[in-house]
């Protein structure tokens, strides 16, 4: 096992929870069986990881001496190192998961994000509560006006209270709603948008709690998934079966990880939440690939083995 730091330029800095990003740093794994190669991207994200960093350094200088065991490594290694050996037994030809159109900013700047789109879409995922609610109320109705089947997937990310949530609830056309990711920044509030008005929701940052368990809960149709977040994959596994077998549908997402990692969500994703599209909407924000040019045509400055810094 070799293990390489390496730290990606952003194109814009990246916000979170009072932290602000100026580049993205993580550790590549590389694995070598035979003349099978397998990378593994470990990239926790400062102010929504619950691992660092330095913690994943330290775990995987440790797994590398024989010290510790891969059950015990913090997420973000965990799904490196699961991913890595993954890759030494799969076939690596990728066929790239479809992808919904992201909408952002202001409800103006969404709208014309939308009109921007080469090929009308049949759906879009909207971030709201960042704006007042008749404004947001007014995008909505601005998008099905454009086009009346649209089906928006809309985040939220706890950003309503629950008088906004409702009367946002109580004046779209909810047929037109695939789910609203965590509206309210308490749970009990959410699920009584489904409870009052059948606001159908999904879960995300609920999911990403330390020892996240599975729930059976009314109106809940979809969970969003962060591997990095998760670590094992088979305990990615074992949620995604019992959110299944519950009819609720699985989202696999991404956290701003490398084109190494990016990929194997791509590859998680058509293996194992096949029926879904996945949110890996974040590889633009990085300004520079590993090791081989991302599958998505997105062209960008290339990092080889040789210019990483071994760890
Ligand atoms: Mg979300």
């Amino acid at each position: 096992m070799n293990l390489y730091a390496y730290t990606l330029p952003l194109a814009t800095p990246l916000r979170f929870a009072g932290h602000t990003l100026n580049e993205r740093r993580g550790i590549l794994i590389k694995l070598e069986q035979g003349e099978h190669v397998g990378w593994g991207d470990c990239a926790p994200l400062p102010g929504f990881s619950h691992d660092s960093f330095e913690q994943c350094r330290d775990a995987l200088h440790a797994l590398a001496r024989g010290e510790t065991h891969p059950d015990t490594l913090p997420p973000a290694a965990r799904f490196a190192l699961d991913c890595a050996r993954w890759q030494l037994n799969r076939e690596s030809r990728l066929s790239l998961p479809p992808a919904i159109p992201l909408l952002v900013g202001t409800p103006e700047q969404q709208l014309a994000q939308f009109d921007a789109l080469e090929t009308p879409p049949g759906e879009v995922k909207l971030k709201l509560a960042r704006d007042t609610v008749e404004n947001e109320i007014a995008l909505v109705y601005a998008l099905l006006a454009r086009q009346p089947k649209l089906r928006l997937r809309i985040d939220a990310n706890r950003g309503w209270d629950w008088e906004s949530a409702s009367h946002f609830a109580a004046s779209i056309p909810l047929d037109s709603v695939r789910y609203v990711e965590e509206p309210c920044a308490d749970l009990n509030d959410s699920l009584r948008l489904y409870a009052q008005h059948r606001l159908p929701l999904a879960l995300d940052e609920s999911t990403q709690v330390p020892g996240f368990q599975y729930e059976s809960l009314p109106g809940v149709r979809a969970l969003v998934l962060k591997p990095t977040l998760i670590g094992s994959l088979e305990r990615l596994q074992q949620l995604i079966d019992q959110a299944t077998m519950d009819g609720v549908e699985v989202v696999l997402s991404s956290a701003f990880e490398s084109n190494i990692g990016l990929t194997h969500l791509a590859h998680l994703a058509n293996a194992l939440t096949p029926a879904s599209v996945p949110g890996l909407d974040t590889l633009s924000a990085l300004g520079a690939d590993l090791i081989a040019p991302n599958p998505w045509g997105q062209n960008k400055p290339l990092i080889t083995e040789s210019e990483l810094t071994t760890l």
